[in-house]
């Protein structure tokens, strides 16, 4: 069968690979298996959304509320800014594909570094959008700017504020100053991912929604449940954008495009800030242990603002083989050579499974 000529050009995403993959494949025992490849929260999900989810199942036979309401407004509270300021959507994946489908298609074109969020260009790809891409892999500034002034027709571009899979963060001051120089006509979307993380180890990474869409009118902020809250199972995110950008995308959304049971996970997992607040302190505590680790046996790291760290290698060392080695020890982490990078970005985990894979990690690097 012959599809859409712009399907040739996409590569299918690949998440990090399931634990049931690796007891199949390996036959490992699932409680010997950690998986350290998506970025997940080490310590689960709060109780009290446990409890949430379980109270609210017997309302699963109705749809959504559509308005989406109460995260809304517990949203808005938290950013302070006002309902509707915000859209949610099935994790702010399907936000980040609302946005590249306002603003990039056959004409017009996305921006963004060489090494980011892999999903930006496949819906861009989806689209028939072309995607310029900087010539380094981190996020920089007077590259992005340079590629601006000089390709015809960027729609939309892309900072990941920190950068997955990489972990480098831009300070807020600059990406000011960079987008004082982009015209009013290109939508700036900035993913806040892990926001949460950068903010904690450095002040001058925070970008405040408000204060962004006040100044600039024509940026997009996004967030995610799923990476400090423990979602990334029920699939929330959000976008916070002034009016006119808003009424575009809400033009793509779907109807009910979150569940009731995410909305009210999303919700509950928003008031235990305690449980987050546990999850950002152990991640930085137990992310030095990596970086003394790195130091110690030579490996490089960068310098990581987020619940990971990426480790690239000299080219006497193989990524791909050193993941399928750890996975067969029922370690699973993220290979990085299909995005060009000769490393590997692993999740900081419980004290526990980060002693496991350092430990695995050291034979790897002495045999
Ligand atoms: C995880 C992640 C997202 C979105 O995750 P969802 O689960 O779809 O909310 C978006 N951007 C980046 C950079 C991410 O790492």
């Amino acid at each position: 069968m012959q599809f859409n000529k712009e399907l040739e050009q996409i590569k299918t995403y690949e998440g990090g690979k399931p634990i049931e993959m690796v007891v199949r494949e390996f036959g490992i025992d699932p409680k010997d298996i950690i998986k350290l490849a998506s970025n997940e929260n080490p310590f689960g999900v709060s109780p009290k959304v446990v409890e949430t989810i379980s109270k609210n199942a017997s309302s699963v036979y109705m749809y959504p509320d559509d308005s989406m309401k109460d995260i809304k407004e517990a949203l808005a509270k938290k950013y302070q800014v006002t309902s509707k300021n915000l859209i949610i959507g099935a994790g702010s994946d399907e936000v980040i594909s609302f946005a590249i489908r306002v603003k990039a298609n056959k004409h017009k074109k996305l921006l963004m570094a060489k090494t980011t969020f892999a999903m930006y260009e496949i819906y861009a790809k989806q689209i028939g959008a072309k995607v310029i891409k900087t010539p380094s892999h981190q996020h920089n500034l007077a590259e992005l700017l340079h590629l601006y002034k000089k390709v015809k027709d960027i729609g939309i571009i892309f900072l990941c504020l920190p950068n997955n899979p990489l972990g480098e963060c831009l300070d807020k001051e600059d990406v000011f100053d960079f987008l004082k120089k982009i015209d009013n006509n290109t939508l700036v979307v900035i993913d806040g991912a892990y926001q949460d993380f950068a903010q904690n180890k450095d002040e001058k990474k925070k970008i405040d929604p408000k204060e962004l869409i006040e100044t600039f009118p024509n940026t997009l902020y996004l967030g995610t449940f799923s990476k400090s809250y423990g979602l990334g199972g029920m699939r929330v995110g959000y976008g916070i954008a002034g009016e006119e950008v808003m009424d575009a995308l809400y033009k793509m959304r779907p109807p009910f495009n979150v569940t009731t049971l995410s909305l009210k996970a999303a919700l509950t997992a928003l008031e235990d800030k305690e449980f987050v607040e546990k999850t950002i302190n152990s991640n930085f505590k137990e992310m030095k242990k990596y970086e003394d680790f790195a130091k110690e046996n030579k490996i490089t790291f960068i310098d990581s603002y987020t619940n990971f760290i990426t480790f690239t290698f000299k080219q006497t060392m193989n990524a791909t083989n050193i993941a399928q080695i750890l996975l067969k020890k029922g370690i699973i982490i993220r290979d990085l050579t299909s995005y060009g990078v000769n490393g590997i970005r692993v999740t900081i985990g419980t004290p526990e499974q980060n002693s496991r894979f350092l430990e695995a990690f050291k034979k790897v690097l002495t045999t």
